[in-house]
């Protein structure tokens, strides 16, 4: 069985429009709770716009740690990157950051730290650091600014579950399902030939294709109407929506079946369902873009191989500012290197790199 997260692997964005919006409705959310000002004309910072940063929720530091947890750099709101290690070595005793073990193992505790793992989450980093900066204008103490950067990490997440509330979309309201509803040529790319042909070509392979989204049914529709059109229901074998990755890999949520589409579950109940069962069910291979959700936890937890799929790779513009030393980090490889070397078959920039070559291949066997 081959599968695909949709957001950002099977079906792209367009990236700066998105991030655009995203900022813009976290600018807004945040206006109610500091001043206007900080927000007004407050365009996106590339620099910040990159998957595997760490935010030190304690510290109000953005790091980028080693595979063993060594902090290799750190940047303190909108200031400049540090990798002077006396430097580094002041703020973090030997030089090792003290929840690594919690990272390692994508806990969530965003008292501590919150991890930039996926597209979702990543223009809000800017907008902390932006915030760090007039937090440490007008905190005098210590213990106030520590408090205070708690509390903004709080409010970025409220804003997050505001925002990307499913039922805004329903309701229409908040920034984002709405306008991506109204406006996807805006947001979407339409999903490429070849794409279509490499589910085609794994289909007369015998290969059972699925499509499995965090996504709720309903944006589900409205992403895929757009990007594959009407009829795109019937290029999967397998629909899976809200999927609650990463949980679907280690909690036993059922499955609930609408329209044709399933949607929750839980990967030992997606291999169990009859239809599913092949000769081939053991051997999975998925491909997503979310560190944690779609390589992590299908590949620790459920055995799955994946490709991960890291859209940076051909934004020279992030390339450019930071990324490369960020991800392969000189002689020390990153965290999110060593995550992806491990979890992860392989690993592109989309996921048309691999249908190429497989329709290559196809094509010199005809
Ligand atoms: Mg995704």
């Amino acid at each position: 069985m081959v599968g695909f997260d949709m957001d950002h692997t099977f079906v792209r964005y367009k990236l700066d429009n998105m991030y655009d919006l995203m900022h813009g409705a976290l600018c807004h959310f945040l206006q109610d709770m500091y001043p206007k000002e900080l927000f007004v004309g407050l365009n996106r910072d590339q620099t910040f716009e990159m998957k595997g940063q760490i935010f030190d929720t304690v510290k109000g530091h953005f790091i980028a740690v080693d595979s063993t947890g060594n902090v290799c750099s750190l940047r303190h709101g909108s200031g400049d990157r540090i990798r002077d290690t006396i430097k580094i070595h002041s703020e973090y005793p030997e030089g090792k950051w003290e929840h690594f073990n919690l990272a390692r193992t994508f806990s969530k505790d965003i008292d501590k730290y919150v991890a930039f793992l996926s597209a979702f989450g990543i223009p809000a980093a800017f907008i902390i650091a932006t915030v760090i900066d007039w937090i440490d204008e007008n905190e005098n103490s210590v213990e106030n600014r520590k408090k205070a950067y708690r509390k903004l990490v709080h409010h970025v997440y409220d804003g997050f579950n505001h925002h990307y509330d499913p039922d805004s979309l329903v309701l229409d309201q908040g920034h984002f399902f709405p306008n991506i509803k109204r406006n996807p040529e805006k947001f979407l790319h339409k999903v490429p030939d070849t794409l279509l042909e490499f589910v085609k070509i794994l289909q007369r392979q015998n290969k059972k294709v699925f499509l499995m989204t965090n996504s709720r049914a309903d944006f589900t529709e409205v992403v895929c109407d757009y990007a594959l059109g009407p009829g795109w229901r019937s290029l999967f074998d397998i629909v899976v929506c809200h999927a609650q990755k990463p949980s679907f890999f280690f909690e036993e949520k059922p499955f609930f079946q609408t329209d044709g589409i399933l949607s929750g579950g839980n990967s030992t109940a997606f291999l169990e369902r009859n239809e599913f069962v092949s000769r081939e069910k053991s051997l999975i291979l998925y491909f997503g873009d979310d560190v944690n959700g779609d390589v992590f936890a299908p590949s620790h937890f459920s055995n799955w191989h994946t490709v991960a799929i890291l859209e940076e790779l051909e934004r020279p513009s992030i390339l450019n500012l930071g990324f490369v030393e960020h991800f392969f980090n000189e002689d020390k490889k990153s965290f999110l290197f060593s995550v992806i070397n491990q979890y992860s078959r392989y690993c592109v920039s989309s996921v048309e790199m691999i249908a190429k070559f497989v329709i290559a291949e196809a094509n010199s066997l005809e």
